[in-house]
């Protein structure tokens, strides 16, 4: 593994056999697509718009529920700050571990920075020490080296709300030790057992003979 996404180190913590399946032995699952599509396509209208594109007729596509999400994304404070990046692809190494992945966004208020990510539908369970949280916030404080304020935001596009994430020292070496931990424990790992609950709605379920996925089934 040379580079370790957000993706890959949920996966791996979701499940090391799904991690196997799809990283090691390269199977990819069809799974359901719809929920993915309301995002993806406010994620793209988002970048365009942040780029300068004339969006008059992407626009005229969308439903009447995707309107509603990318007039609220419109009139976010935070969407509204001075653009600096959009699909942003971004890496860095922690110690041994190169760790990266693509940021929706990123806006700044003069030397203030803001990491934005849109979410149509739920945000993380844990904001805080998600791996995309700390991932990205790790490879932009990197990146900028010299800024005056750094921080993780989530557009919660469904409860019209955002969770605003202070990156500060403290975090940093917090995050630091969590995802060298994570990096370390993939890259030992040659077992890769499952120790999950959810097998029953794992697009892997069909492939995958683990006993726990057996006994739900009796
Ligand atoms: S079916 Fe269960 S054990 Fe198998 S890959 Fe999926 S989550 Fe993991």
């Amino acid at each position: 593994m040379n580079n370790f996404s957000p993706n890959i180190l949920k996966t791996y913590e979701t499940c090391p056999k799904k991690f196997y399946y799809q990283h090691i032995e390269k199977i990819s699952m069809p799974s359901s697509a719809s929920a993915f599509e309301k995002g993806k396509k406010i994620h793209a209208l988002a970048n365009y718009f942040l780029r300068g594109v004339n969006i008059s007729r992407i626009e005229t596509a969308l439903n009447d529920e995707e309107k509603i999400l990318w007039n609220l994304l419109l009139d976010n404070s935070f969407y509204q700050k001075e653009y600096f990046k959009s699909e942003f692809t971004l890496s860095c190494k922690i110690e041994d571990y190169w760790i990266g992945g693509r940021i929706d966004a990123i806006v700044r208020d003069d030397n203030k920075y803001y990491i934005l990510d849109y979410k149509t539908g739920s945000i993380p369970k844990n904001p805080e020490y998600d791996y995309q949280t700390m991932v990205y916030l790790l490879c932009l404080d990197l990146y900028l080296k010299n800024y005056d304020f750094l921080a993780f935001v989530y557009i919660d596009l469904k409860n019209k709300q955002n969770h605003v994430i202070e990156f500060n020292e403290t975090l940093k070496q917090e995050y630091e030790k969590r995802i060298i931990k994570a990096c370390s424990t993939i890259t030992s790992d040659t077992i890769y057992n499952c120790h999950t609950q959810n097998c029953k709605y794992c697009e892997y379920s069909k492939l995958c003979n683990c006993e726990d996925l057996n006994e739900q089934y009796l």
